[in-house]
């Protein structure tokens, strides 16, 4: 694995220090903290009370927000996230209004896929550009175990119904853990060769209710790739995106892979994203514990006085020193 890039990202990273001010572009929109499945990193055990749908923002409404930051932080690509975003009645109709707004470039989604085999065509069809689809294990068993009651069949037909709808590349995230790296990093891998997608593998965060459980299934990308001694064939061009993108020789097959080290090497210096939940509040980063509230500030300030308040407020988006929150990933839209 080539250093020079990740020692700079971990230099900048290791003690919490302001970024140079940040473009932000991305725009990650969660559109629900509910979700189908209960992946035991992700979300708690009890699941996210249906109660606290009633506080969401309507769909209109959330594109009303996301309409007035792209005009004003230049926000021009935006991908969907949850909870699981698919649960979220009329997903679509968000879709196919943020699609068709000259600024926006692309619309993508992050999903488990467990719904993409009835809804992949109609999302294509409201102007989805593609999708990233969680799957952490090939093992029937071991895929219950971790989502907590999910259908691996369910998923993997979800992935031929989103190939099949041309919602492409289609990407492959995985949650590296400990106890199964040394199984389900090979499969995945085969998976990956035979079927053409790029496969993404990220490091475990300490998140939500389970953090000690993370923390002791926490294995680095440095330590997967030397235990199966990965070749890299070729570096791809590093982008904005934290994934570090590579061409495997696996087995013969090259597989295009991407590794997102939050832990051992964070990006932050290169991140260009801005987050927005289902109630309208922006965060600059995961792992920030202060928040926006972007449509009280709407409902409360001139024009002017949101938008400096927002710059300052963007401007001052820190890296953390530490991937740790009690807040579930599903809460913040991950
Ligand atoms: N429900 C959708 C899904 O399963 O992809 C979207 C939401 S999920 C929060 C988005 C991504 O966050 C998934 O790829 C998941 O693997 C990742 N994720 C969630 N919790 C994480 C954690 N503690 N550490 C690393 N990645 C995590």
């Amino acid at each position: 694995m080539s250093e020079t890039l990740l020692q700079v990202e971990s230099r900048h990273t290791q003690v919490d220090c302001v970024l140079p001010v940040p473009r932000t572009t991305l725009l990650r929109l969660s559109v629900t903290d509910l979700c189908n499945l209960r992946c035991r990193y992700c979300m708690p055990l009890e699941g996210v009370p249906k109660r606290s749908d009633c506080c969401l923002l309507s769909l209109e409404c959330l594109a009303s927000l996301v309409i007035w930051l792209s005009s004003q932080v230049g926000i021009n690509r935006i991908r969907l996230t949850g909870g699981e975003p698919l649960v979220r009645p009329g997903v679509e109709h968000l879709i196919e209004e943020l699609s068709s707004l000259p600024a926006i470039q692309e619309v993508s989604l992050t999903t488990n896929g467990s719904l993409l085999s009835k809804m992949a065509w109609d999302l294509k069809a409201a102007g989805l550009g593609r999708v990233n689809i969680s799957l952490d294990s090939l093992d029937k068993e071991r895929f219950k175990e971790i989502t907590r009651g999910g259908n691996l069949d369910r998923t993997l037909e979800g992935i031929k119904a989103a190939q099949a709808a041309g919602l492409t590349p289609i990407k492959l995230n995985t949650v590296l853990q400990r106890s199964t790296w040394r199984q389900e990093v090979p499969r995945l891998l085969d998976y990956a060769a035979e079927s053409g997608f790029e496969i993404r593998f990220i490091e475990l965060m300490r998140t939500g209710t389970e953090r000690a459980w993370c923390e002791s299934e926490f294995v680095s990308v440095d330590e997967v790739c030397c235990g199966l001694d990965l070749e890299v064939v070729l570096e791809k061009e590093q982008t904005h995106a934290p994934a570090r993108r590579t061409l495997l020789n696996w087995r013969g097959a090259l597989v295009s892979t991407g590794w997102i080290t939050p832990r051992s090497h964070p990006f932050c210096s290169r991140c260009e994203r801005l987050r927005m939940d289902a109630r309208g509040q922006l965060r600059r980063c995961l792992m920030d514990p202060k928040t926006f509230d972007l449509p009280l500030a709407l409902a409360t300030m001139s024009g002017l006085e949101v938008r400096q308040e927002l710059k300052s407020y963007i401007a001052g988006k820190f890296a953390p020193h530490a991937m740790d929150s009690s807040f579930a990933m599903s809460q913040i839209g991950g």
